[in-house]
Parts: structure tokens; sequence; C-alpha cells
């Protein structure tokens, strides 16, 4: 048996990079970028300007000026700005040659096609420089970082159509129990609805991973291990739910060991003891048309517990970090903040404990409060949780009033 941190680290030592591929902007959106982005031109390219009036000379400052022209945003002005002259220039227009400052429109006198500006004029003023917003040869974007409505917006105006993006973790996602039916169903005595299944669903989507439903294993070995090797065929990552205990019926510990190597069968931690990481070689379940890049080798299986607190904690704790290094982010980890119990929390002897809480704002401070029961078979703890708290092993636990660092799942 494993500490939690220990196990953690060996699941990220074992995880592989996935490769590189070249992904069209409009279905860029939460992927992550693969090498750096380095602008390409300035931004503004030209000087442009910031408001609707004229382009003049700030010498002509308080003269009664010609206006010779007009420039509209993708309409320059042809020709050059000779003294005592100006030329009508819309937001977004080209400042002329031989203009240093644009006049706002409602600062002028205009009369039929003559125009008086302000006595005082600043040369630069009301228009963007070029290369003021960006300069050719700048990093833009880093290698690492999740690509959002702004950066993809940055992307476009530096004419990029594509984007070097980490490919991202192909999971097949299965639960195992003789027990479970199908959501819909009605589960006839001594049965349970597989609920697992779609809390896992969508805890992975939110990782990032594209995901192959397998639907509900039996408890039974060959036929499981059929499933399994069948699905390992095509995905990076195996993740099922139940059968790791240490019953009679618990067949994926075992399943696990017979494919490839299990390097953590059990873990002190609170809830998801049974928690299994192993990694399958490629051999046993040969890839037909191993996807380029990292990930075409070991794959990963994740064995979560049954208990649906269990299965979401160990994911939260073991499996989302591994996706998150998998497509390259640079932080594999979820925000921390500092938050103030509001309960006395109790430790447990041998294990770190992940209590769920939830948070409110109390003047400047976080105080986190208890989703009550923490046993892991009630989600209701989970439900609306903002955070979990960490709390160690000993037989200290951690007095109300104390400030812990919680991993923050969500803010209130
Ligand atoms: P196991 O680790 O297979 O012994 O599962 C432990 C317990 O977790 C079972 O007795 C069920 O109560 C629960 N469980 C297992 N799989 C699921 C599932 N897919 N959905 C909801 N609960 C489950
Ligand atoms: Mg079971």
């Amino acid at each position: 048996m494993v500490d939690a941190d220990e196990a953690a680290s060996l699941v990220l030592e074992h995880t592989p990079r996935l490769g590189i591929e070249r992904v069209a902007l409009a279905h860029c959106a939460g992927r992550v970028l693969a090498e750096d982005l380095v602008a390409t031109t300035a931004l503004p390219a030209f000087p442009s300007s910031a408001v609707d009036g004229y382009a003049v000379r700030s010498a002509d400052a308080g003269k009664t000026l010609r206006v010779v022209g007009e420039s509209a945003a993708g309409r320059p002005f042809g020709g050059k700005l000779a003294p005592g002259s100006a030329v009508r220039t819309l937001t977004g227009g080209v400042l002329p040659d031989g203009a240093d400052c644009v006049v706002m429109v409602e600062e002028v006198e205009e009369k039929g096609d003559v125009v008086t500006v302000p006595a005082t004029l600043k040369p630069g003023q009301n228009f963007h420089q070029p290369g003021a917003d960006l300069r050719a040869g700048e990093r833009v974007l880093a290698a690492g970082e999740q690509l959002g409505a702004a950066e993809l917006g940055l992307a476009a105006a530096l004419s990029f159509p594509r984007l070097p993006v980490f490919r991202r973790p192909r999971v097949a996602l299965m639960s195992t129990g003789d027990e479970l039916v199908e959501v819909g169903g009605k589960p006839g005595r001594g049965q349970i609805v597989d609920s697992n299944r779609w809390a896992l669903l969508a805890a992975l989507r939110e990782a990032g991973a594209e995901v192959r439903g397998l639907g509900i294993g039996p408890d039974e070995p060959d036929a499981l291990r059929k499933l399994v090797v069948d699905a390992l065929r095509e995905v990076d990552v195996l993740v099922t739910s139940g059968g790791v205990s240490v019953g009679t019926h618990d067949l994926v510990k075992p399943l696990l060991e017979s494919l490839g190597t299990v390097h953590v069968g059990r873990v002190k931690l609170k809830p998801g003891k049974p928690f299994t990481f192993a990694t399958i070689p490629n051999s046993t379940a040969p890839h037909p048309d191993p996807p380029p890049g990292g990930g075409g080798g070991n794959r990963l299986a994740f064995g979560l517990p049954g208990f649906p607190v269990s299965s979401l904690v160990t994911f939260e704790v073991f499996v989302r970090p591994a996706l998150r290094k998998m497509q390259g982010f640079a932080r594999l980890q979820r925000p921390t903040l500092p938050v103030r119990l509001a309960y006395d929390a109790r430790a447990t002897a041998d294990r770190t404990e992940y209590q769920r809480v939830t948070l409110r704002r109390e003047g400047h401070e976080l105080v986190a409060d208890t989703t009550g029961s923490q046993s892991s078979s009630r989600l209701m703890s989970l439900a609306g949780a903002h955070a979990l708290v960490r709390i160690p092993p000993g037989d200290q636990g951690v007095k109300a009033g104390t400030t812990v660092e919680a991993m923050i799942l969500a803010l209130p």
C-alpha cells in the first residue's frame, strides 16, 4: 500500500505526452498549444485611427483646413497630406502619410469642405501606432497554454488558419459488476443502476478526453478480458470502475496484472483505497494503426473503485492530472486556495482523506463547510461541492478555524 502522493507520482511517471496534430481554428477551443506561437506581423500593421474624425498635422493646430479626401477602414487615402489640409478618417482607417494625429469629429467645426481644428493638438493622438498591440517576432502564446476565446482570436488576427495542438487522449470507459443495470432500467432486488459511467463520462470529457463507452462489463474473467483487450487496441487509456477490491468477484486487478504491470494496487487514501494503476504494453493488445507521436506504446489502465465517491475522487487525484499531462497542459493540478475550516475535520489513522466541502465568502476569506456524511457511497457529499480539503493521516485531524489549502473544483 503506497501513500497518496507516491501513487500520484507513479501515475505521472508512467504517463506519456501524446503526439501533435495541426487542427483548424474552429476545432481548437479547449485544446493545448504544442509549440510557441510567434507573431509573424506587427499588430496593428499600419497606423490605424482609433476614432472617427480628421487626420491632420499637429503643426496646423487652431487653423481652418481644407478636407481633401477620406480614409475609411479598408479604403486608405491615396495621396499625401499637405500642410493646411485634413483627411476625413474613420475608425480603423489608415493614418495618411504626412498626418501625425487625428482629431475627433466632436472637436472640430465643420463647414462645407473645411474644418477648424482645436488650438492644441498632440502628435500621436487618437491613432494606434504600428506594433502598439504586438511586435513582429514577439512570442504571443506559449506551448502548454490552453486555447480559449482570446487566444484563438489572437491566432486568427495573426492569420494562422490551423494550430499545432496535442492530441486528445482516447479513453475507453467501462463499469463492471453483475449487480449493475443500465440507467433507465428498473433494478431488481440486489441490483443498482450504473451511475459511475455517467459521472466518469462527464469528468473525462471535462478533462479533455475522447471517450469510447464500453457499457457494463461482467464479473466473469474471460468475457471481461475479451472486452478489455479489444478496447485497448483502439485507445490510449482504459478507465474502469468496480472490481478492484479484495472480494472473490473482483476481477479487474488480476486481469490488469495478467495484461501488464500494476504500479499501484492499493493507496493510503480515503476514499479510494483500492485504486489500481497499470501500464499495458503495446504487444498485449497491438494497435492496428498506432497514432503518431507519443502514446502509441504503453496504454494506461486505471481501475477505479466501485463506490461512486471513491471513483470520482480517485479520478480527480490520479486520472485527471494524467490526462492533462498527455494533452501537454503546463498545469496538471486543480488550482488551490487557502480556506478556513468551519468544522472539526477528524483524521483517519493511516490514510490521507479528501473531504468534500462547500465554500462561502466571509469578508476576504473563503470558509469551508462540510457537505455532511463523507461516506464513499454518498454522492450527495460531492454534488455541489466547491473543493476538496486534504486531511493528513494521524490522530490530530484539523480543528475548526484552521486555514488549509483546498483543491478548488468550482468557486461559489
Ligand atoms: P466493487 O468495488 O465492485 O465491490 O464495488 C463496490 C460498490 O460500489 C458496489 O457494491 C456498488 O454499491 C458500488 N458500485 C460499483 N459499481 C458501480 C457503478 N457503476 N455505479 C454505481 N455504483 C457502483
Ligand atoms: Mg463489483
